[in-house]
């Protein structure tokens, strides 16, 4: 089945139930409504002249015209390329750049990000209106701006619409029954924690069975209502959330552009949703918010909390006083769709933050040693994945694509993990991330856990640097928090007795921050640059 078939199918069997809520704009769609006007702006981009396997790419925060597009692309046989709304000039250029995307679509404003100028930037000759060839992205021929006054260059999303209703549904059937299953659909780049993020091609088989998968974990039927504020550009809305929506009839309701606390309390109550996704981040900041108490959170059932270690007080407090009893955490990555293990609905609190749960269905796991070879359970090694969801492959690079998907089908996650006599599995770390001291493994991500443990330790990460003596030597970073009194003796001292000799940092140093990818992540290359760098 491909995504635009999933839709229609949603569309037959639930016409009038809601599908879509954008509280941000006011605007409800039932599946019905939101087949119709995918079908439209699908029959639109081809009347545009794009044809299928062409790129095009999505760059805005969430709203009901990325779900369309979405769905839109996937029935025209594109590849939608999600790009971060965060990205600046050269990230953006080198997204659309390096996957040569023939069209994008984009918002013109939000807050202080002035994406049509952003683009306006890149491609000056957009001012000299349709047809416009640039120099510096020459695949690009089509700007859509989700407005109804787009500027020179740029179409407006509604006239795109509109020349899909006029052309009719004659080229869209014409590709009913040629448009496969294992097509590719979807680009996402990786987030770039060890270097430069890389673009991962997904077919509809890859996303919409992940999507699928992930939503039959949280038991979603048709009666619930999925609150999603994290960003659609990522796996964990577009797949986990609007895919998990369509192949359950669950509605989608987007909270607003970017993420805001209250915002999305108001949602929670006021469109009586059943699960709520996040980051763990977004879910303290709505309990800790003033307004929490005034907001009705009963119809609250189920979720996910991903994209960071969750910490176990903030699970408790979405299950007591979120009424989020059924929540899970998952584990996955962008090459993987992206989920492979997730907690159940019913787990102890304990194992749902200290495992990533149990192996998804119709997928093989295996954990190796240096030598490939099944390590025994219990024993750490890297993390194989085998299955529906293993990428296609890196766009346009067969080389790094053998590197991570071995010939017997196997993706290599480059993470460290193990798996219990229950099936649970415990993330320990990335491999990359190893420190190899003296010939002895040191995971980093342990002594960051110990460290954090004293107070005056906001943050901390752990990593290593070359070593004369030892090969690796580990270096710790450490933000303190405001004011706090604590120097390199204080942390030796509170290391010693606590943790091995071997495992207290070597070299230590204060920051105010660490550098970040834009979704956040800590970049420790960059980091061990920054070292080596400063002793040079
Ligand atoms: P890049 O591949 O560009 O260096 P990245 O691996 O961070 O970046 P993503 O695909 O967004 O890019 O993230 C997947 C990775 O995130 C996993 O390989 C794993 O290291 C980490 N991860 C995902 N889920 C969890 C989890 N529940 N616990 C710990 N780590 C996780
Ligand atoms: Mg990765």
């Amino acid at each position: 089945m491909t995504i635009g078939e999933a839709l229609d199918a949603a569309a037959r069997r639930w016409p009038e139930r809601e599908a879509l809520v954008d509280c941000g704009q006011a605007v409800r769609l039932s599946w019905r409504d939101l087949a119709r006007r995918a079908g439209d702006f699908a029959a639109g981009l081809l009347a545009l002249g794009l044809a299928p396997g062409d790129r095009i790419g999505i760059w805005s925060l969430n709203r009901v015209e990325w779900a369309i597009t979405q769905f839109a692309a996937a029935k025209a046989g594109l590849v939608l390329v999600t790009i971060n709304p965060n990205y600046r000039l050269s990230e953006l250029e080198y997204a659309l750049r390096s996957v040569g995307c023939a069209a994008v679509v984009t918002a013109s404003v939000f807050k202080s990000s002035d994406y049509v100028g952003m683009l306006r930037t890149l491609m000056p000759e957009m001012a000299a209106g349709p047809g416009f060839v640039a120099e510096r992205l020459p695949a690009l021929r089509h700007v859509i701006q989700m407005d109804p006054e787009p500027v020179a260059g740029a179409v407006a999303f509604a006239t795109v619409e509109a020349l899909g209703r006029d052309a009719g549904p004659a080229r869209l059937r014409a590709l009913e029954g040629v448009l496969g299953s294992r097509d590719p659909v979807n680009i996402q780049f990786t987030s770039g924690t060890t270097g430069l993020p890389k673009g991962v091609t997904l077919s509809h088989r890859n996303i919409l069975n992940n999507g699928y998968f992930t939503g039959l974990k949280l038991k979603l039927t048709a009666q619930d209502r999925i609150c999603i504020p994290v960003p659609l550009y990522h796996c964990f809305g577009m797949v986990m959330g609007n895919l998990a929506a369509v192949t359950h009839g669950a509605a989608m309701v987007y909270p607003g552009e970017g993420f805001d606390p209250l915002a999305t309390l108001a949602a929670l109550s006021g469109e009586r949703c059943t699960a709520l996704y996040g980051v763990p981040t977004m879910f303290i900041a709505q309990l800790e918010h003033p307004a929490f108490a005034a907001h009705d959170l009963s119809s609250l059932r189920t979720g996910i909390m991903a994209g960071s270690p969750c910490p176990i007080e903030v699970m408790r407090k979405a299950i007591d006083r979120m009424n989020l009893r059924e929540i899970t955490i998952c584990y996955g990555m962008t090459e993987t769709s992206p989920v492979s293990f997730q907690s159940e609905t019913d787990d102890p609190v304990e194992l749902r933050v200290g495992t990533v749960g149990r192996v998804h269905p119709h997928l093989e796991v295996k954990i190796v040693d240096d030598a490939g070879e099944t390590v025994p359970r219990g024993v750490a090694g890297e993390l194989c994945t085998r299955g529906y969801s293993v990428m296609l492959g890196y766009w346009n690079d067969p080389e790094q694509t053998a590197a991570a998907i071995d010939d017997a089908g196997w993706m290599h996650s480059g993470d460290l993990a193990t798996i219990d006599e229950d099936g649970y599995c415990r993330i320990v770390g990335r491999i990359k991330d190893m420190v190899i001291r003296g010939g002895e493994n040191l995971y980093p991500r342990e002594i960051e856990e110990f460290l954090h443990t004293h107070p005056a330790i906001r943050d901390v990460a752990v990593f290593g640097v070359p070593d004369r003596h030892y090969g690796e030597e580990l270096c710790a970073w450490i933000i303190r928090h405001d004011g706090a009194p604590i120097d390199e003796t204080e942390v030796r001292a509170f290391c010693r007795g606590h943790i091995s000799h071997q495992k207290i940092p070597r070299h230590i140093r204060f920051v105010d921050a660490f550098p970040l990818t834009v979704t956040g992540k800590v970049q420790k290359f960059v980091m061990r640059e920054q070292m080596v760098r400063d002793w040079e």
